[in-house]
């Protein structure tokens, strides 16, 4: 038997996940996933296709027989060799997506200081959430992150993980649900970066908790975690992305630290 995928494999049109991650929804989805070892989902998260460990490609009703196929076998194969060489992907189409909700990628450049953020061709699964679901990191920052989870843990201090690597897709569909919601776009930018330019892109960026302490929170500065993290979290290589007042014009994040290796 072959070992379970342990990586979210990447590419501009389609995203491979393990299937043995995914439960089902339908009967018809849960015998097609028993004899998946990956599932195809679309950018914008729709279940398109397994594929068996031979590689064969089953699509998922109400999907038709997409000519994509061969281009998911490929990245099939690629998941097959978790040490192949990890690259960014393209991100033609990211300005015109964003011109449609409003919001202007160069002015926006300028104004915050953050650039654009690619997403890697390949994360790695790094354990699971504080919700359960799978932490997707690159590989580097889920060793780091793991290391330092453990000797947290080790000084009696609990770290979890609130979120890890998030798609342009994910962080466009905030941004279009808070407009949908009636808030203007620098609301939503006080809050969340722009879709394209959040570090949680990168795979290398991290919402951390702790026990009994509501995700995302500036509260979280005055925890023992937060105190442990600001003595420590360097050794690991994760730094404070958005401390009070940066030049970004990002609320203050005592809870958001990024990989720098
Ligand atoms: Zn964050």
């Amino acid at each position: 038997m072959q070992p379970r995928p342990r990586h979210l494999i990447n590419s501009a049109h389609a995203e491979l996940w393990p299937a043995w991650l995914l439960r089902a929804r339908r009967n018809a989805d849960a015998r097609a996933l028993a004899t998946a070892t990956w599932v195809v989902r679309s950018r914008n998260g729709d279940y398109l296709a397994t594929i068996d460990a031979a590689r064969n490609i089953h699509p998922l009703p109400p999907q038709q027989p997409s000519r994509n196929t061969d281009g998911w076998r490929a990245l099939a194969l690629d998941g097959a060799r978790p040490q192949a060489p990890v690259h960014a992907l393209p991100m033609h189409g990211l300005e015109r997506r964003l011109l449609e909700l409003g919001l202007d990628a160069d002015d926006y450049a300028q104004r915050s200081g953050l650039m654009q953020v690619p997403e890697p061709s390949r994360l790695a699964l790094a354990g699971f959430d504080r919700y359960r679901r799978p932490l997707w990191l690159g590989s580097g920052a889920g060793r780091a992150w793991n290391r330092m989870r453990a000797a947290a843990a080790s000084d009696g201090v609990a770290l979890d993980a609130i979120s890890g690597y998030r798609s342009h897709a994910y962080q466009m569909g905030i941004f279009a649900r808070k407009r949908a919601r009636g808030l203007t776009v620098d609301d939503i930018l006080a809050v969340n970066a722009a879709p394209g330019f959040s570090e949680h892109h990168s795979g290398d960026a991290l919402d951390i908790g702790t026990d009994g302490e509501a995700p995302a929170e500036e509260s979280f500065e005055r925890t023992a975690a937060f105190r442990w993290l600001s003595d420590h979290a360097g050794d690991f290589g994760f730094n404070l992305s958005y401390p009070r007042d940066n030049p970004h014009g990002i609320v203050y994040e005592p809870w958001h630290w990024r990989w720098h290796g």
